[in-house]
């Protein structure tokens, strides 16, 4: 099979870097570009993330020589070499918006890590366990503005993906209320321990713009439920993987059993046989001192999010810990899941 060619918007940065280690043998694509800022563009791409490179294994070597567009300068040049783009910018968001629009509306769809277009009301947010569903935005969006073949498609907040998979097949025992205080790595704001040196040491209780996120994301995803939730979101010490702490309470009575039970058995891709699709989705920890962030992010290669500590605190109300990678289920790796499931469903 032929592969599908795909470029990197902010190749260089901490989720671009992840993208291309990611993407380094997937089955269905191909990287074709490395696109970032006028400062990193022109040069090869080893020379571009010298001093920078932040991931465990060595650059590929067919990227380490592409040459690093600029992603706004070339435009034209990068849309003749690529079917699609993974968006990982992080610059201003007006900015961003019309970067992914000036590449969707010349046909070129846009899978973006980015919030820029999280709130457009005809741009789906998605997790593609949770609401393959809302892809049939996708056409209201090209009809809305005009495009034939390119769209944006977005993924949530990193936050989210530690507890939301989690939520999402206990909805059926209609929660009324969560409150989740997420504890955060460092590479989520796409910097290292040694890039931030406050942070060695230290924890500090404030991300800015991070608790409306967890907040207000899940209910577009689930698609509006009446259901409040408060977040607390805490950046500790650590390099990668989210943790959320989550209290729910239910409007009926619901047993541990059963929710155990549903977490086990949610899986709704597993027809689909996506490459970055992880089974379990979910892995129930039994042991009382798990999920342990080092032991147990790299779950299900990244993908995977991992639960454990399930207590009954009240007579409707229960507490549990849950864990997701944030560069990899969180960002570059969702998002290349996101674009699996566009091509299984034919929009790639
Ligand atoms: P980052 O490490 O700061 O990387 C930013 C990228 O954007 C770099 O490649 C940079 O290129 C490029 N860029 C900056 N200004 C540009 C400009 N004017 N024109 C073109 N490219 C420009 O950020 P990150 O952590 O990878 O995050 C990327 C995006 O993913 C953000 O929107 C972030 O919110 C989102 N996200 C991150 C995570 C995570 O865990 N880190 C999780 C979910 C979502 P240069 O190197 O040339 O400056």
């Amino acid at each position: 099979m032929k592969k599908i060619s795909v470029g990197i918007l902010g190749a260089t940065g901490m989720v671009g870097q992840r993208f291309i280690t990611l993407l380094q043998n997937h089955p269905w694509f191909e990287i074709t570009v490395v696109a970032a800022s006028p400062k990193s563009a022109g040069k090869k791409y080893k020379e571009a993330v010298e001093g920078r490179w932040v991931m465990k294994e060595p650059i590929p070597s067919r990227i380490a020589s592409l040459n690093v567009d600029a992603v706004e300068d070339d435009l034209d040049k990068i849309t003749k070499k690529v079917s699609f783009v993974f968006s990982a910018l992080d610059l201003e968001k007006e900015k961003i918006r019309e970067i992914e629009n000036n590449f969707a509306s010349r046909g070129i769809p846009v899978v973006s890590n980015n919030s820029a277009h999280r709130w457009s009301k005809d741009v789906p947010v998605i997790i593609p366990e949770i609401n393959p569903g809302h892809l049939i935005l996708i056409k209201q969006q090209q009809k809305n503005r005009g495009w034939k073949q390119g769209f944006i498609v977005v993924k949530p907040n990193c936050s989210v993906q530690s507890y939301v998979p989690l939520l999402t097949p206990l909805l059926k025992f209609q929660p009324k209320k969560v409150i989740v205080t997420t504890l955060q790595a460092v590479s989520g704001a796409g910097k290292t321990l040694n890039t931030w040196p406050e942070m060695q040491e230290n924890i500090i209780p404030y991300i800015a713009g991070e608790e409306e996120k967890s907040e207000k994301e899940p209910l577009k995803i689930w698609g509006n439920k009446k259901i409040k939730i408060s977040a607390t979101c805490i950046r500790v010490p650590l390099k990668d993987g989210h943790m959320a702490s989550v209290n729910i309470r239910f409007t009926k009575k619901v047993t541990k059993e059963e929710i155990l039970r549903a977490w086990k058995n949610f899986n709704p891709l597993k027809n689909l046989s996506l490459p970055f699709s992880p089974t379990p989705f979910i892995t129930v920890m039994e042991e009382e001192d798990r999920p342990q962030t080092r032991l147990d992010r790299m779950a299900g290669l990244g993908m995977g999010i991992s639960v454990g500590r399930l207590r009954q605190i009240g007579p409707k109300s229960f507490s549990f810990i849950g864990l997701s990678h944030n560069t990899i289920r969180g960002a570059a790796g969702g998002a290349i899941l996101t674009a699996e499931l566009l091509k299984r469903k034919g929009y790639l």
